[in-house]
């Protein structure tokens, strides 16, 4: 071969490899701008079941999965990694994997995602291993915040890439960034969602409620819609402690509340506004609807069996309820709102409890008595 040619081959061959690593590096710098991006997106998403979504479709979406779950250490009982996003999360039987699962203890050792052929390998005989299998899982990735296991990120089948689908070692470096960022966010909207919740109901805190009141007012004057607040109060609850024990009036404070929660929509709220009081902020509701949603949870709970020690115990609500319309009922704040369903709850305690009433902003009697409260 002559000089001329060793050196235009030789000049081809550099071309190429610059090429190569144009290419790889644009790969790095496209990656990186979805990881700044991926970051700011879970850094903005401070309510915990929108975050969990959010990570899934990130996950799948990169991962190239048809599917993703997380469990997440419970922070409360720190005794259970409760699986998050499962279908039925509503479910008193929740997928639970023990915090002191072999599983645990291995992602923990390892620090870095496994396969779960390798997972199953580490682990031996250990029971919860098939709890996991339900889940058809490929990739079984760590969440690690300072140190500890707070969760694990499942990654179920994959979309086989030219035949292969098996994970580059690229990809687990990518994944095991995202798992990074998505820890550090589970953190903080899990210390949100226990600092915002009540711990006895699991139901929401008055002022975490009064937060979304205010932005739930602001909306439907913004975009003409109306929202419902309903007020609930438990019937004669003081002799109810006095006569059974507080121990029997907590469960049945508890019962209520799942009630409550149980009859309403995702997207309504429901608080423990005081000790036997409860407050729903039903999204995108006018007088009819909230009429509906208040009377179904009064007469569940009228019909409900609440069984404490083997005794049967029957136990009422008395409701009231105030709906916003920028024409109708424009309140100047969210307190006005609520001291208006505290005072259609007020009428109902009147009128005999174990009823709802709606409170008419047209009723000169019912402003006037509104007024006066203020
Ligand atoms: P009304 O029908 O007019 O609402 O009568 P009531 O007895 O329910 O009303 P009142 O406000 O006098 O009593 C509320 C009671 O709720 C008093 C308090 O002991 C009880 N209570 C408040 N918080 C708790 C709690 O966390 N646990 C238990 N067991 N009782 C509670
Ligand atoms: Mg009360
Ligand atoms: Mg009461």
């Amino acid at each position: 071969m002559s000089k001329k040619k060793i050196f235009e081959s030789k000049e081809s061959s550099q071309k190429q490899q610059v090429l190569e690593q144009t290419i790889q590096y644009e790969k790095k710098i496209y990656d990186l701008e979805q990881l700044l991006d991926i970051a700011k997106s879970f850094c903005q998403n401070l309510d915990f079941s929108n975050l969990l979504e959010s990570i899934v479709y990130i996950c799948m979406a990169q991962m190239h999965v048809l599917g993703a779950e997380i469990f997440v250490r419970d922070l409360i009982t720190n005794e259970n990694f409760i699986l998050e996003t499962s279908k039925d999360f509503l479910s008193e039987n929740k997928v639970m994997l023990p915090v002191s699962t072999p599983i645990a203890t291995v992602l923990n050792k390892e620090k870095r995602p496994l396969t779960f052929e390798e997972l199953k390998k580490s682990c031996g005989d250990c029971p919860h291993i098939s709890i996991l299998e339900s889940l058809n899982p490929t990739l079984i990735v760590p969440l690690i915040q300072k140190n500890h296991l707070n969760g694990m990120l499942i990654l179920q089948e994959r979309i086989a890439i030219e035949d292969d689908a098996t994970y580059s070692e690229y990809e687990i470096n990518q994944i095991m960034s995202i798992a990074g960022l998505a820890s550090v966010a589970i953190n903080n909207a899990a210390l949100l969602e226990m600092s915002s919740t009540d711990m006895m109901t699991h139901l929401k805190l008055k002022y975490y409620f009064f937060n979304l009141l205010t932005e739930a007012i602001d909306a439907a004057f913004l975009n003409k819609q109306h929202v419902a607040v309903i007020m609930f109060d438990i019937d004669f609850f003081k002799k109810f402690n006095d006569t059974y024990g507080h121990e029997c009036g907590d469960f049945v404070l508890k019962s209520v509340a799942d009630l409550i929660r149980k009859n309403l929509r995702e997207s309504d709220v429901a608080s423990r506004y005081g000790g036997e009081e409860f407050t729903c902020l039903l999204m995108e509701a006018g007088k009819d609807e909230a009429m509906v949603v208040a009377e179904r949870i009064r007469s569940t709970i009228n019909e409900h069996d609440f069984v404490y020690n083997d005794q049967h115990l029957h136990v009422t609500i008395s409701g009231g309820i105030s709906v916003f319309d920028a024409e109708t009922n424009l309140v100047s704040s969210p307190n006005e709102f609520v001291n208006q369903a505290d005072q259609g709850l007020y009428m109902s305690k009147n009128n005999g409890r174990n009823r709802v009433t709606y409170f008419d902003p047209k009723s000169k009697a019912a402003l006037k008595a509104a007024n006066a409260k203020k």
